[in-house]
């Protein structure tokens, strides 16, 4: 063989290893994949109380969930977050994670993350530490006990603070999510910003975005992030930064504690044009954009046959289709969320 000559490119040597990139050039390498619509919380931004959720019988179960994520590892998925709805009421859910971790043994995938509200991390920390996970995103919207129920409905923030110290005893790296809320969180955002600090978690806040039917209005909750920054300004000196997860947030750090904060503003300002991630429902439905309707049946061609080639098209076929990107508007003219789906439906 002559070594001088050019290595044919990764696609001629393996046809399903061609890496996924969508009309507009975006490589798609991000994917989050949604293990249930089913929470143990209802956040009144995210669901209404009484939800209904899918039967049981058309999840896609955890074995076909694995050779999901294979099938995209496989097409150049580098980093897998597992959400949902809450990820970890499913049962037996760390079986998934632990036969997802070959793929971080073998190089393959270069992070396996979650979405979590925190209530069974008490109890999962650790084995998700021994899956390989390394960081994981929290969502917490307040620290005060009955705020939090109230916004959760149900939840106990007792448990989750558990569950926070045992991912740190596990050695996890936390980012906390918070949604801004209008008259609920937002006198608390230095407080939260000083005790994640203090705790060496980072924090990201994020707007409301108008996805599916909730029992309230969602322009009532509605803050856009700009006005908080402005707010925060004047308590703390926040410095511009460069730090870039490859995701929506932009980041500042905060001159007084050392640590960063970000903001997700889907609505005052578009991601989309850097956006390389897509999102696989739990019954199997790809959604190319989180804020727009089109999606693909992965689902059938996943159970049509025991080969993947059937899989791998549809997918070739949906990433074909990704769109520019989404316009939510929330306006007290517009009744309808932008998107009907709930982001428990599509994950966070
Ligand atoms: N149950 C997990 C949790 O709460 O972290 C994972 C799924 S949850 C749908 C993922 C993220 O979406 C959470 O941070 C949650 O706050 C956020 N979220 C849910 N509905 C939202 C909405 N309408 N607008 C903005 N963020 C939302
Ligand atoms: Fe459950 Fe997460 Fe939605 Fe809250 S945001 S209801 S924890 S899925």
């Amino acid at each position: 063989m002559n070594i001088h000559a050019p290595k044919p490119p990764t696609q001629m040597l393996n046809p399903a290893a061609a890496p996924l990139v969508d009309p507009f050039g975006r490589a798609i390498t991000y994917v989050r994949v949604s293990v249930t619509d089913r929470c143990d919380f209802r956040c009144v931004y995210c669901m209404s109380e009484d939800m209904h959720f899918l039967p049981k019988q058309d999840l896609l179960t955890l074995e076909e969930l694995d050779r999901l994520c294979a099938a995209f590892i496989a097409r150049g998925t580098r980093k897998l977050r597992i959400t949902g709805g809450e990820p970890l009421v499913r049962r037996n859910i760390m079986s998934l994670f632990r036969s997802l971790s070959r793929h971080l043994e073998s190089g393959a995938l270069e992070e396996l993350t979650v979405t979590t509200n925190g209530s069974q991390l008490a109890k999962y920390a650790q084995e998700l530490a021994d899956c390989g996970v390394r960081r994981i995103n929290v969502s917490l919207d307040t620290l005060d006990a009955d705020k939090f129920r109230a916004i959760t409905r149900w939840g106990d923030l007792s448990k989750v603070m558990d569950g926070l110290d045992a991912a740190q005893a596990a050695g996890l790296q936390i980012k906390i999510n918070a949604v801004a809320l209008a008259g609920v969180n937002d006198g608390e955002f230095p407080d939260m910003i000083r005790w994640a600090h203090g705790r060496g978690m980072d924090l990201t806040f994020i707007e409301v975005m108008p996805l599916g039917e909730i029992d309230g209005q969602r322009a009532d909750q509605y803050l856009p992030l700009n006005k908080v920054q402005a707010d925060l300004a004047s308590e703390f000196s926040l410095e511009g930064s460069d730090y870039q997860t490859g995701g929506p947030a932009r980041y500042v750090r905060v001159k007084e504690t050392g640590g960063r904060i970000g903001f997700i503003t889907p609505l005052t300002h578009n991601f989309c044009e850097s956006c390389n991630r897509v999102r696989v429902t739990c019954t199997g439905t790809l959604y190319m954009c989180l804020g727009q309707e089109d999606a693909a049946d992965l689902r059938t061609p996943l159970r049509a046959s025991e080969s993947n080639d059937l899989l791998n098209e549809a997918i070739v076929r949906a990433i074909a289709r990704k769109p520019k990107g989404h316009d939510f508007i929330i306006s007290r003219d517009t009744q309808q969320p932008a998107v009907g789906r709930h982001m428990s439906v599509t994950g966070g």
